[in-house]
């Protein structure tokens, strides 16, 4: 199973693809927590992602790929893995189809979470992310047990950098200009699933997981 979480900044991606990940039993390869996590680190390359990311930019497709085609190399890859966040342009796309040729597997499907732009500011302007496991919360919508506490692992929750307003309207800019062509790209290939993801959590995860299994039994 290769699944791919796809759709603007706030759509729910992270969330989605974290449950998924632990009823399918595969890794979840979130590109933005990567890199958060290669910008705290003082070396060339650490300064260079970090100062993309807080301007709500994409970090160059040589990078990205590079990243994410030695991640899926791994062994814990090998039964499947879920893509969260990559692919985001055109190229990268077309990268990976390459890479996963090359390896003698496929794209199993590509999820898009459609949400509408007002319900994404909401989102985002609410979001809390934990410190030490990456956990995604929302102060109204997904609110903690205990204030500012991971129910997970008891890491503390803050707010990311680009989760404000100005670099929220730039991202979702960049979505619109250099993401959502991959719509049609998908769509012509006969991966993209179309998920309304305005509803709870939980009903969104059912859907999901419905669609899942009608491909995996290959009715689709
Ligand atoms: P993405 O990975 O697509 O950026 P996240 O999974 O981080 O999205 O979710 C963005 C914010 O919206 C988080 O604060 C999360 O708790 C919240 N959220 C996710 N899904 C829903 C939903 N279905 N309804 C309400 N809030 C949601
Ligand atoms: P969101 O949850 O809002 O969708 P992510 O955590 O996935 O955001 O990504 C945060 C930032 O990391 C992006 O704004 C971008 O700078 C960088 N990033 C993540 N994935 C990619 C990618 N596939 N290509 C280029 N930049 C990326
Ligand atoms: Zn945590």
């Amino acid at each position: 199973m290769i699944v791919i979480f796809f759709g603007p900044p706030g759509a729910g991606k992270g969330t989605q693809a974290s449950r998924i990940s632990e009823v399918l039993e595969v890794p979840q390869i979130a590109t933005g927590d990567i890199f958060r996590g290669k910008s705290k680190e003082n070396s060339q390359l650490g300064r260079k992602v970090k100062g993309f990311m807080e301007k709500g930019q994409l970090i160059p497709d040589e990078i990205v790929n590079e990243v994410v085609r030695e991640r899926i190399s791994k062994r814990d890859c090998k039964k499947g893995f879920i893509l969260d966040g990559y692919p985001r342009t055109i190229d990268q796309a077309i990268y990976l189809d390459k890479a996963l040729k090359d390896m003698g597997k496929e794209i199993t499907a590509v999820i898009y979470l459609e949400v509408n732009e007002d319900e994404i500011v909401k989102r985002l302007s609410y979001r809390r992310t934990c410190n030490k496991c990456g956990a995604i919360y929302h102060l109204i919508f997904n609110p903690p047990r205990v204030s500012k506490v991971c129910d997970r692992c008891g890491g503390k929750l803050y707010q990311r950098k680009d989760d404000r307003e100005e670099v929220i309207r730039e991202r979702i800019g960049v979505y619109k200009e250099k993401t959502e062509p991959l719509l049609r790209f998908y769509h012509e290939r006969g991966k993209l699933f179309k998920v309304n993801g305005n509803r709870e959590i939980d009903d969104v995860a059912k859907e999901i997981m419905d669609i899942l299994e009608t491909v995996k039994k290959g009715d689709v």
